[in-house]
């Protein structure tokens, strides 16, 4: 893995929420992006080289409206960059690691990107990140 590049942060509201981290990252949300496949609204915040992405969700059933109802705002997932998707879910599989998509899939900001399973990482949602090519 190349780097942190982001943490992924589900909340209710991107329209409360962009001012809220406008005002405590001191610096303007740059992108914001409708992944229709995730079912998800997302905001991007730089912070040195990582970011910060907001998740909101787009439907009551989605995959953020669910954690947001089990869990409450917060922290939903830490992602990693590398350089070859393909070959780092290989070396994970190998390692035992479950991956929730063999295949990278379209992802915000430009990525191709695959989720780990959080039962074998501690609890943590993994997203593997790569610029699309
Ligand atoms: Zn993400």
């Amino acid at each position: 893995m190349e780097k942190l590049e982001h943490i992924g942060i589900a909340v209710k509201s991107l329209s409360d929420s962009i001012p809220l981290f406008e005002a405590l990252l001191n610096t303007a949300c740059y992108k914001e992006e409708l992944v229709e496949s995730e079912a998800v609204k997302t905001a991007f915040f730089s912070v040195a080289t990582q970011k910060i992405e907001l998740l909101e969700s787009t439907n009551p059933d989605g995959i953020i409206a669910r954690f947001i109802d089990k869990k409450g705002e917060g922290i939903h997932h830490i992602a990693f960059a590398v350089t070859d998707i393909e070959s780092e879910i290989k070396r994970l599989v190998a390692a035992g690691f479950i991956v929730l998509n063999e295949k990278p899939r379209p992802g915000a900001d430009n990525k191709l990107v695959c989720f780990l399973h959080p039962k074998n990482t501690n609890g943590v949602l993994i997203e593997l990140c790569m610029e699309k090519p």
